[in-house]
């Protein structure tokens, strides 16, 4: 059965690209009842960190993308690795090599100096009189000629000859194992079937196929997926905005707005552009993934975002909101409750941040009305259609929206006037501005007192 991982190195927080690469593997193992598993790898101990570890897995978490497996940690597999090295080199597929860094660099130098692509000349590959006393390095003896061809499920064929690629190092003069040792052992020992990872990698992949036939494993199959650009065509990065997971969620976002947008940045299904996460479950595909690199799109995500804060149960989209809430610092003892604050509110606005920032007068008073809401509908002109209102719903018994709707449509008759000579100045009396629901709900939600005090606040 498909077993994938996802393999972040712990050096910084999830971000975007990361994600994109975690959800593919995610869904490939989904749709079809495999394993995904997680793997940590931190065996660069000094560009990790357990703060890293912590902000990835909450990037996961609220992403929903659940493993079965893991999190796996490098830093606690180095025996395992020191085994297999210790069996390349038992078995003469690895080598001692005690060139000193002077000597590399001078091979490299003569080379680039000779028009030539420089590389480790393999100087210590057959050799056997082993110095006792110096430090080594263990490379890995690769094949010398014939082509790696690599099958990619989304980039094609792609071939190396052996001859570009030189002797890796596996094991440092310290013993620790490097990178695509470490990558190459877990796939082996973890079973991965499929390599689904970003296409930065794709130098390293024939190095490791390489690494993987001699220890006689099954190589997996490789998937690399083209990077993301920012607006300008370069490679996304800081620079272009918000690139980090939690990120998106500060900024207002859902999960599954992010998931969506995410998905179809780099895959599509005909031109369907709205996929639940059960529908992608079902639907994903590599062989549907672009080869060429996508450009993120911050107003096609916002679309996606609005799309689900509209369509998602008000419950569930409110769940959310209370993070929010929080954020701002904004007390809802006293005001409606989120999942009405969202049926009124989320059509309207473009995040969940926004959405907070807009609401705020349903559970605070202001002391101030907006200036130009004023200016236009609240003075000098609105005081009798004001008197009018404030009448009406003092009176009220029933405070529903259609209580509500009737009352001010009875103020506004009983004036002759039309209902925005009423309205607009009855909404910026309730909420201090010119922006708001539909009145009748807005009314309904501020509540009885809270209207009438603001509509003498008004009249003053
Ligand atoms: N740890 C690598 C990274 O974060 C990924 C390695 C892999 O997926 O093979 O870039």
């Amino acid at each position: 059965s498909i077993v994938t991982r996802f393999a972040p190195s712990p050096t910084g927080y999830l971000h975007v690209g990361g994600a994109r690469t975690a959800l593919y593997s995610w869904l490939h193992a989904r749709k079809t009842g495999g394993t995904f598993i997680l793997r940590i790898e931190d065996t660069d101990l000094e560009r990790s960190s357990q703060e890293s570890v912590d902000a990835i897995l909450e990037g996961m978490k609220w992403l929903g993308l659940d493993y079965d497996d893991g999190p796996y940690y490098q830093t606690k597999r180095f025996d395992l690795y020191k085994e297999v090295v210790a069996q390349l080199l038992a078995e003469g597929k690895a080598y001692k090599c005690f060139c000193t860094v002077e000597e590399v660099d001078a091979m490299r130098e003569a080379q680039m100096a000779a028009g030539e692509k420089p590389k480790y000349n393999g100087m210590w590959r057959d050799r056997t009189d082993h110095p006792t006393d110096k430090p080594y390095v263990i490379r890995f003896k690769n094949p010398l000629d014939g082509v790696v061809v690599i099958d990619d499920l989304i980039k094609g064929r792609i071939e190396i000859a052996n001859a570009e690629l030189d002797d890796l190092i596996i094991a440092r003069s310290d013993g620790t194992p490097t990178y695509n040792l470490t990558v190459v052992v877990d796939d082996w020992k973890m079973g991965i079937t499929h390599v689904i990872r970003g296409d930065d990698h794709v130098n390293n992949t024939p190095r490791q196929m390489n690494i993987l036939a001699a220890l006689g494993a099954d190589i997996p199959k490789y998937a690399h997926v083209p990077m993301i650009l920012g607006d300008d065509g370069k490679r996304l990065s800081k620079r272009h905005g918000a690139v980090g997971v939690m990120q998106y969620r500060d900024n207002g976002f859902l999960p599954e707005a992010l998931i969506n947008y995410l998905v179809r940045l780099g895959w599509s299904h005909g031109d369907q552009e709205i996929f639940s996460k059960e529908e992608l479950v079902e639907l994903f595909d590599l062989s549907n993934c672009n080869r060429a690199p996508s450009a993120f799109n911050t107003d096609k995500l916002i679309w996606l975002n609005q799309h689900y804060m509209k369509t998602l149960a008000p419950d569930y989209v409110a769940s959310h909101l209370a993070w929010h809430i929080a954020e701002q610092k904004l007390d809802i003892s006293t005001g409606p409750a989120l999942t009405e604050l969202v049926k009124v509110q989320a059509e309207r606005v473009k995040t969940l941040k926004e959405l907070v920032e807009v609401s705020r007068y349903f559970y605070e008073d202001f002391s101030e009305f907006e200036e130009n809401a004023a200016k236009k509908h609240l003075r000098p002109v609105a005081a009798e259609p004001l008197v009018a209102v404030q009448t009406k719903l003092a009176e009220l018994n029933d405070w529903s929206v259609e209580a509500l709707h009737k009352a001010i449509n009875d103020a506004a008759e009983s004036l002759g006037l039309g209902m925005g000579k009423v309205g607009m100045p009855l909404r910026v009396a309730v909420t201090g501005g010119g922006n708001s629901p539909a009145l009748d709900a807005t009314l309904a939600l501020i509540g009885k007192e809270r209207v009438l005090k603001r509509i003498s606040m008004a009249l003053e």
